[in-house]
């Protein structure tokens, strides 16, 4: 099996291992899929908060 490896397309420095067979592809590397979900997770958190001051 060829392992490709996909430069990460948030920091565009990191390359991470792409599975070709995945139904999810990824694009991007470890740290910056974790630092995207913590932004979004923090999102609507706002968003949350917003609706409660209402
Ligand atoms: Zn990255």
């Amino acid at each position: 099996m060829v392992t490709k490896f996909k430069l990460c397309a948030e920091c565009k420095k990191n390359k991470f291992e792409v599975v070709p067979n995945a139904r999810y592809v990824r694009k991007y590397c470890e740290s910056c899929s974790k630092k995207r979900k913590k932004a979004w997770d923090e999102q609507w958190k706002v968003k949350f908060e917003d609706l409660e001051d209402e």
